[in-house]
């Protein structure tokens, strides 16, 4: 089994504190749902437990299975087992995505034998059209097929841990549905040799959950975790939106948040 813990995580950006403290662990076959209002530091999570460039860490620690991951470079995350759905998946011109996975392979000392099938059975399974596997990576699609071809991509490197930064965003109902369903699949179920999934599934809107059932909903507001609950905390935010949770930037955040849905619990 694979562990992602996050511990005292404080990371600023442009000499901005976004993140205060943040503590997150994640299993195999675990979905966690991180949800929270615009601003609260969800995509600085991803990107700084992925190593994207200009994000400073201040204090606390990520590992993978007991090892340190911020002293790795983002490629060496990857092939440790971390796999980011971006929010805004990236175009790169020029670069074939068969090549992409190939390449990837590769560097897990996979065989690339079989790929071509691999990816046509899985674009498949979530209606993402062939013609799109060879094409530049992302270049020309629109927010819904970079989502399916994101999820494509997960599905075929089979990683440890998956963060989902807004998968949902760009994506039509049925897109959704088909992309929830093959992660949700992937936590379920190990495949081969691999360990079934641990999620970190990142969103605004309870919609994605129906599908990809969390275990746990942890709200993010002002850089910290302030409350973690079942899936029905997710259905308290959809009716009752974030307000509790914005805490002003105070080192009360938690107490105010906690009161605010006492009498909910
Ligand atoms: P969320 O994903 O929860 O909506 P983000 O993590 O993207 O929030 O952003 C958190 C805060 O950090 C915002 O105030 C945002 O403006 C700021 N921020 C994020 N990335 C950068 C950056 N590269 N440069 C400056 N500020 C940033
Ligand atoms: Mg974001």
């Amino acid at each position: 089994m694979s562990t992602l813990k996050i511990e005292g995580l404080r990371a600023s950006v442009a000499g901005n504190e976004i993140l205060k403290g943040l503590d997150l662990t994640i299993s195999s076959g675990e979905v966690h749902a991180v949800m929270g209002p615009n601003g609260a530091g969800k995509s600085t999570l991803s990107a700084v437990v992925m190593g994207k460039p200009g994000y400073e860490v201040l204090a606390g620690t990520v590992t993978l299975d007991g090892v340190d991951v911020l002293a790795m470079p983002t490629w060496e995350r990857a092939v440790a087992g971390l796999y980011l759905v971006m929010q805004y998946p990236t175009e790169v011109p020029g670069v074939m995505l068969n090549d992409v996975l190939a390449e990837a392979f590769a560097s897990r000392d996979r065989s690339a034998d079989g790929l071509d099938e691999l990816l046509k059975s899985e674009a498949a399974r979530i209606g993402f059209d062939e013609k799109f596997l060879e094409r530049a990576l992302n270049v020309d699609l629109s927010g819904g097929e970079k989502k399916r071809n994101e999820t494509l991509q997960l599905a075929t490197l089979a990683p440890k841990i998956a963060i989902l930064d807004e998968l949902d965003s760009g994506l039509d109902i049925d897109a959704l549905r088909d992309c929830a369903r093959r992660v949700e699949l992937m936590s379920n179920e190990s495949e081969g040799d691999a360990e079934p999934l641990g999620v970190l599934a990142i969103t605004h809107y309870s919609r994605l959950l129906d599908e990809l059932k969390p275990d746990k909903v942890h709200i993010l507001a002002d850089g910290r975790i302030v409350e973690t609950g079942g899936p029905e905390l997710a259905d308290v935010l959809e009716s009752d939106g974030y307000g509790a949770f914005a805490p002003a930037a105070s080192d009360d955040a938690t107490d105010a948040s906690a009161s605010a849905l006492s009498g909910l619990f």
